[in-house]
């Protein structure tokens, strides 16, 4: 699910729906700039079908997530989460985001790290943990985000932040960009596993991600599969779950793989929507397109 609308609201001030709610007007921010002079007549229109917005002034036009990257500066991931809202666990009534915030950190404190782990919400002011934490600033994640998935560090593993999976599997992903490999992970089979798999048994609608970090910046009911694509066990526990809507995230080159994946869980009945990227993913700067699944979306993927 995306929206705009609480973004728009919750940032300017003269909002005003237009053509029954399909389009919202304000006063443009970047005529000022691009045109000289302040707009004082809503000239910037924001589609809220289309995900697309345009000054008539000074010809500013863009997507929705051009629009919050423009007005708050935020990164790629950031922005992203401003417009995803992440639907409320609606398995159970009476659970609320702060109640699913406190299930991921119990379920990641089963898990089994290295001896030397160390969280980076726990830790003092090791070198190690300074740059951790400044690699995920600079990739756009909040503290709240990596303290609810407990990541942290650990000398044994090198200069990397550790991502907390499940059961015994967690991947130490490389701060620096000359660093091989650029994951490490314990040396056991993958199995079933899944990061932060307690999405599925708390919502309807779930996102599938290739990779963590992926799935920490689209938000709490989000799962990585930690590969481009999923094992059988992987895929049998995906389509055994109660969740009725999946949305796929689909990286370029991984098209094929992740169509996979679609068609399985349309043959399992479930409602499948595809977010498809043309360069990067959901944790860095790319942009999507959203698209129902179907035959014609299909086709166009494997064509591109
Ligand atoms: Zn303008």
């Amino acid at each position: 699910m995306r929206d705009i609308q609480d973004f728009i609201y919750k940032t300017f001030e003269d909002v005003i729906p237009y053509q029954r709610g399909v389009e919202l007007r304000i006063h443009c921010p970047f005529c000022i700039d691009r045109a000289g002079t302040e707009d004082t007549k809503h000239h910037l229109h924001i589609n809220l079908s289309k995900e697309v917005c345009h000054c008539f002034r000074c010809d500013y036009s863009g997507t929705w997530i051009g629009l919050v990257i423009d007005v708050t500066g935020k990164s790629y991931a950031q922005a992203l989460g401003e417009l995803y809202k992440v639907p409320s666990p609606s398995r159970f009534d009476s659970i609320d985001s702060i109640w699913t915030a406190k299930a991921i950190k119990k379920a990641i404190r089963q898990v089994e790290l290295p001896g030397d782990f160390l969280p980076l919400h726990e830790s003092c002011k090791m070198g190690l943990v300074i740059n951790a934490i400044r690699y995920l600033s600079n990739r756009g994640f909040r503290r709240k985000q990596w303290e609810q998935h407990g990541l942290g560090i650990a000398e044994s593993v090198g200069v990397r932040v550790i991502i907390p999976v499940e059961d015994r599997y967690w991947q130490a992903r490389a701060l620096y960009p000359f660093q091989e490999p650029k994951y490490v992970n314990p040396d056991i089979e993958l199995g079933d596993v899944l990061f932060n798999s307690i999405a599925l048994k708390l919502y309807d609608e779930v996102v599938i991600c290739e990779g963590a970090f992926s799935a920490i910046a689209v938000g709490d009911n989000a799962v990585a599969l930690l590969g481009k694509n999923a094992n059988d066990m992987q895929m049998s526990r995906i389509t055994g779950s109660d969740v009725e809507r999946f949305i796929i995230t689909i990286e370029s080159g991984a098209e094929e793989s992740m169509i996979e994946i679609a068609d399985t869980l349309m043959a399992t009945g479930k409602d499948v929507v595809v977010w498809h990227y043309k360069e990067g993913d959901p944790a860095d700067s790319g942009n999507y397109e959203e698209s129902d699944y179907d035959f014609g979306t299909k086709l166009k993927m494997l064509l591109e």
